[in-house]
């Protein structure tokens, strides 16, 4: 699989940590070539992904009736063995982390799919499950792949690369998944975002480039798989987005980000840091309508648009501290200096103690969950 993969690799070394950005200036000293890395944290330690991510297994737990509905409708068994080599199923999931949520999803799918087999009286027929977990290149693989169930009922395999570039053979996939992973960017967004670290408060032109940089990452995505998955596949894309029609200051990630941004201000008003690090520093996540989705998928044109809907509505806490440091350690750090970690967490504690305020939902402008079901068209 690695030897076959056309990605350009994430080297660390070259991500920019923010030392030489002048004011304004954009976090992607890159052009086309580098696409930005900012991995969930590994390990199993206390600020890992791996014991703070059950937000996103809330999400993914919020929608199983969705999925098994999606496979159980939409998954057509008569041609599997015509469209792949051998008697094998392969899933992939995109954009996995280090587990357990990846887990949780493929095992779902597994069930449904053998539940569909058996519906239709062909469980002798029942292939060989193959899953391919993918995440960047830097990505704590070690942890996922040793943290495998250990009654796994298929062969499983780590695929190092951005999901934005080719990552396997033409028509090798039978099902692609993807949970709140499709929503990061490849880089920051081309804007100068004056005293902001995210597109929630900002003048129109920044979340311009934003929905601009989305379009053209999902663009990438979708070209990639389409080549991919095989006629008649299914892919299930989990992301945070928005109602059609609506603004994206209106619903978006930012209710989540205010308080880090609000620490990262006390921090300037207390010489702690400049304000240009703040205004060349973009959070790396959009949350698009299910109109700016429609636009680049009808663009693509390979896949038949089988869902595209709002999940069913969740009301979502703050992040507590280790949510926050397990999905945006990296990302801070890589641009502000590991010196700043321990004294903005600490602030961003004391700061949600001090709020104690009620569970987030849509009506403080956070983001909806979106439920995208696509079927590789023939
Ligand atoms: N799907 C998991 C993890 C979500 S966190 C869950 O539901 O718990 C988002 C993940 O997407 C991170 O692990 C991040 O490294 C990965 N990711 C973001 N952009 C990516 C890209 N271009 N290619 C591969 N993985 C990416």
């Amino acid at each position: 699989m690695a030897e076959e993969k056309m990605i350009r690799p994430v080297s660390n070394s070259m991500i920019n940590n923010g030392n030489e950005l002048n004011s304004c200036s954009i976090n992607s000293i890159s052009g086309s070539v580098i696409e930005e890395a900012f991995p969930m944290n590994g390990g199993d330690g206390q600020y890992s992904y791996g014991k703070n991510s059950n937000r996103q297994r809330k999400a993914a737990d919020n929608v199983k009736a969705m999925l098994v509905e999606a496979i159980l409708e939409n998954l057509q068994i008569g041609n599997l063995c015509s469209t792949t080599k051998s008697n094998s199923f392969c899933i992939a999931d995109f954009g996995c982390s280090v587990g357990p949520n990846t887990f949780i999803a493929v095992n779902n799918i597994i069930e449904t799919v053998t539940q569909k087999f058996e519906i239709e009286g062909q469980s002798s027929l029942l292939p060989e499950f193959h899953v391919y977990f993918n995440d960047h290149v830097s990505n704590d693989f070690n942890i996922l792949l040793s943290n495998l169930p250990q009654n796994q009922q298929y062969y499983a395999a780590g695929v190092p690369g951005s999901f934005h570039g080719k990552l396997f053979p033409k028509a090798s996939l039978n099902f692609a998944y993807s949970a709140y992973s499709v929503l990061w960017l490849s880089k920051a967004p081309q804007t100068c975002n004056k005293g902001r670290i995210y597109y929630s408060h900002s003048p129109k032109e920044v979340s311009e480039a934003y929905s601009f940089q989305f379009a053209n990452d999902f663009k990438s995505f979708l070209d990639a798989r389409a080549q991919e998955v095989v006629p008649g596949g299914l892919m299930v894309l989990l992301i945070s987005g928005r109602p059609d029609g609506t603004l994206p200051q209106q619903y978006s990630l930012g209710p989540l980000y205010d308080p880090v941004e609000s620490c990262l201000l006390d921090m300037v008003d207390e010489g702690l840091l400049s304000v240009d690090k703040i205004d060349s520093f973009n959070m790396l996540t959009y949350s698009p309508s299910m109109e700016e989705v429609r636009m680049v998928l009808l663009e693509n044109g390979c896949f038949e648009i089988a869902r595209l809907e709002e999940q069913p509505p969740m009301s979502v806490p703050l992040n507590t501290t280790q949510e926050l440091r397990a999905g945006m350690e990296s990302i801070i750090t890589k641009h502000f200096g590991c010196d700043i970690v321990e004294p903005l967490f600490d602030r961003y504690s004391k700061k949600i103690a001090a709020q104690s305020r009620p569970p987030l939902t849509a009506k403080d402008g956070l983001a909806v969950g979106l439920f995208i079901l696509l079927k590789r068209r023939k």
